[in-house]
């Protein structure tokens, strides 16, 4: 499979995005993120790619302002607080940046690379590396980021996007290997004129190998569930995706007043049930500490009797039922998967194990529930209702 980095990327974070996109070549409207992220990556290899002498401030700033789109905003407002940002991004990289000093090798450099083997299928990765720095005794990958949000530096030690550049790299200039640990990977972040780096180490490399035959396997697969997430308000599928097209009142085929008062209903039967389930915890309490004052085990009310009931559990040492089950031979049969149990030490297993555990899940069964969250302020993905 030929496959490009940002593809990979986006089944990672919604397969049903990929199959829109790359199977189903529904072309996606450009965000108005993309279309900013887009025009300062061009101002940025616009400041780097003379040979001679930089273009000034002033210069860079018009450059931007030529490659402006204001057909993508909404609106004057939000357009102008986009142009403004901009603006400042990149006032501050000229403020922090010696730019003359820098000792850029490539920029947008582009790359395919071969991954796997005969046995688990050979594919092509391709992709375009913002910018290759020299420096004093390695190199820099720089990947730029336009976005808001910076991530942990666990997040930057294993970021894939910045360990498949590095493997580019490498591929290109394979003595590098063995100065591994004096080549950086950083994620420059324009916005808060803030640069994060790390390094990667050989097996860091060899499981990226992995984490990517794995995805595309899954592709191979045709495995193309909806994710929802925060990124989902920068998907231009969103009318076509089950998710959320329900949202546009003009994708919906049928809409009568019956399902529109259902919905309402639900909700607001949901609500009062979680107000009324807050409620009872509080009288229950009263009530316990009432009947403790008074030492006695039911009190008597005009609708009936409420009566105290001591509820108890009990778990039994595994060694000791252990080994009075095992010569009775049936230890095996109260033995299960606790589901709970693996969820929590998933995430310790090493890379080959945790894959094998996730191949060797089954379907056990399935049922339908509905679920209520929250609408507005971007909280439809998280303030999940709780009853
Ligand atoms: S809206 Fe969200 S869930 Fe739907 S396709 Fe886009 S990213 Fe995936």
């Amino acid at each position: 499979m030929r496959i490009s980095y940002s593809s990979l990327d986006t089944y990672q974070t919604c397969p049903l995005k990929y199959k829109f996109k790359n199977i189903d070549k529904i072309a996606e409207p450009k965000s108005k993120e993309a279309v900013f992220g887009t025009l300062v990556h061009s101002v940025m290899k616009f400041i780097h790619s003379s040979n001679l002498v930089p273009p000034t401030l002033e210069q860079s700033l018009d450059y931007f302002s030529r490659g402006w789109n204001s057909e993508v905003f909404p609106d004057e407002l939000e357009e102008r607080a986009a142009f403004t940002q901009g603006v400042q991004m990149i006032q501050q990289y000229y403020e922090k940046t010696d730019i003359p000093a820098a000792r850029i090798i490539d920029l947008e450099s582009r790359f395919s690379i071969e991954i796997g083997d005969d046995e688990r299928g050979r594919h092509t990765v391709s992709g375009i590396i913002d910018r290759i720095d020299k420096t004093l005794d390695g190199y820099e990958i720089i990947d730029y980021k336009t976005t808001r949000k910076m991530p942990s530096q666990d997040k930057v030690d294993n970021d894939i996007q910045l360990s498949i550049y590095l493997r580019a790299f490498l591929d290109r200039y394979p003595k590098e290997a063995e100065n591994l640990e004096n080549i950086t990977v950083s994620l420059y972040y324009l916005k808060h004129g803030v640069k994060m780096s790390a390094t990667r180490t050989r097996e860091q490399l060899e499981n990226l190998e992995n984490t990517f035959l794995g995805v595309i396997q899954a592709i191979e697969k045709a495995e193309f569930p909806p994710v929802l997430s925060p990124l989902c308000d920068w998907c231009g599928y969103q009318k076509i995706c089950p998710l959320w097209k329900h949202k546009f009142a003009e994708t919906r085929k049928v809409e009568t007043e019956e399902v529109t008062q259902a919905i309402e209903d639900f909700m607001g039967l949901r609500r009062q049930m979680a107000e009324e389930k807050q409620q009872i915890a509080k009288l229950q309490a009263l009530i316990l500490e009432y009947m403790e004052q008074e030492g006695v085990e039911r009190v008597f009310g005009e609708a009936g009797i409420i009566g105290k009931s001591l509820r108890t559990t009990y778990k039994y040492d595994p060694e000791k039922l252990r080994a009075i089950l095992d010569p009775l031979d049936k230890w095996e049969a109260v033995l299960k998967v606790d589901g709970i149990a693996l969820k929590n030490i998933l995430a310790t297993l090493p890379p080959e194990a945790k894959k094998s555990v996730q191949e060797a899940k089954v379907l056990d069964r399935q049922s339908t529930s509905l679920s209520v969250k929250k609408t507005g302020a971007s909280a439809e993905y998280s303030d999940e209702i709780t009853l």
